[in-house]
């Protein structure tokens, strides 16, 4: 297996690293390949992480979570990713759902809902993709209309992740449609009310055993106050929470990346072929120095924007460099995953392309890394938006 580097992590973290390396290769390993194949949510997974704390690694100790950094965080999502990216998922959806309140929550939402959160009672779920708006989240059509201390929710949300599982959901809906973006408001939303079905479960190329899934409300009685913030912030609620969430979809392209890495090394020591080892043959040795180069840039620029966001807190206002780094650390982590677990293909051979052997998945599982919480082209945008001139 590769050795990977110490470098930048305390002892602390190089210690939760180990831990959590073993767990994975002990008990999620194992499980990768039949989690793909039936395409079931591992609620056993969910048990496994809630013993280790990780349902709410990141989250404050104050409402229920582990107290860990973002780097620590991301960590956790690798490590769990080198072995089966929908167990890592798990932890990052979890972070996520609760990201917008723990940005934007008054001190009685973070006590009432982030705990059963943070221990993994309830799985959360983020609420802003429609049919119509994806990457123009902006053009959200669910309508939340006020009605006495109510609001009155209506309209859909796809592709959601624990969609159908998930207990609670920050939903983003127009309160005033004629002031675009700044007409969208943030809510949380508890799903096992009147009004919440689910419809479409979507059938996926990879993270089979992620559920995703569309949500109908229908006039869905959400009380004032469960609202996050004043009416209009929502949309820059959304932002700032995928500032901050970005790096854990990085650190699951990283850990994918990995995976693919080491049983294509490993299976160039094993495989022969002209009376040698493929690792015998330079070629193929390139490919392997740039894999394992990419994967080492992109583990180091990730580990860098986990750093940056810390510092920053929960604050819920914009800072170019937050945002800059989360983007360019999910742009360069899901690249190199689609790359390496390419190649890792490519190196299998036949092998590579049956599902006797991982890469196969990890190639299938790596794709969606490029494409959510914001394709690979909107991180472009939003990188170049958010650099100053001479910035470094
Ligand atoms: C498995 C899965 C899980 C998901 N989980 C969640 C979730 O939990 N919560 C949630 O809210 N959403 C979720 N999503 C939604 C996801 O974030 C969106 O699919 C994604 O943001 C893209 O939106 P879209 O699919 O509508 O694509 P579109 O916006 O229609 O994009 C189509 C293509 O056009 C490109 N494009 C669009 N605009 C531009 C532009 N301005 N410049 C250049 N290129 C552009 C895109 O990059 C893409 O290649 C999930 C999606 C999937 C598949």
């Amino acid at each position: 297996m590769t050795n990977l580097t110490a470098f930048g992590l305390s002892d602390e973290q190089q210690m939760f690293r180990e831990t959590i390396r073993r767990m994975a290769e002990e008990k999620i390993k194992p499980r990768a390949a039949e989690i793909d194949e039936s395409g079931e949510f591992p609620w056993d997974i969910v048990e496994l992480f809630r013993e280790y704390g990780l349902m709410g690694v990141a989250m404050p100790e104050a409402y229920g979570g582990t107290g860990a950094d973002l780097l620590t965080f991301c960590i956790a999502v690798e490590e769990v990713a080198r072995a089966c990216a929908t167990s890592a998922l798990i932890i990052a959806a979890q972070h996520l759902g609760a990201m917008p309140i723990l940005i934007a929550g008054n001190e009685e939402q973070k006590r009432r809902y982030l705990p059963a959160i943070a221990q993994g009672e309830r799985l959360s779920a983020f609420g802003l993709t429609e049919s119509e708006a994806g990457s123009d989240a902006g053009g959200t059509k669910t309508r939340a209309v006020r009605n006495g201390d109510d609001y009155l929710l209506t309209g859909s949300k796809v592709f959601i992740t624990n969609g159908g599982l998930a207990k609670t959901m920050v939903v983003f809906a127009s309160t005033d449609p004629s002031k675009g973006t700044r007409g969208i408001s943030a809510f949380i939303v508890e799903l096992d009310q009147h009004g919440v079905s689910v419809g479409r479960i979507e059938k996926k190329m990879g993270i089979r055993g992620s559920q995703t899934a569309q949500l109908l409300f229908d006039n869905v009685r959400v009380s004032a106050s469960n609202r996050l913030g004043q009416e209009g912030e929502g949309f820059k609620i959304a932002m700032r929470t995928l500032d901050r969430t970005r790096p854990g979809i990085a650190a699951q392209a990283l850990g994918i990346a990995q995976g693919a890495l080491d049983v294509a090394v490993d299976y160039l020591y094993q495989r022969q072929q002209f009376g040698q080892a493929l690792s015998q043959f330079e070629g193929l040795q390139f490919m392997i120095a740039d894999m394992q180069t990419q994967v080492e840039a992109s583990r180091q620029l990730l580990y860098r924007a986990a750093g940056i966001i810390e510092s920053a807190g929960f604050e819920s206002h914009a800072s170019e460099e937050v945002t800059r780094y989360s983007a360019m650390a999910k742009l360069m982590c899901s690249d190199t995953a689609m790359r390496v677990t390419t190649d890792a293909v490519q190196l299998l051979g036949g092998y590579g392309y049956i599902s006797d052997y991982p890469v196969e998945r990890m190639m299938r599982d790596a794709k969606i890394t490029q494409i959510y919480e914001g394709t690979n082209q909107i991180q472009r945008l939003v990188i170049f938006r958010n650099m100053s001139h001479g910035s470094v």
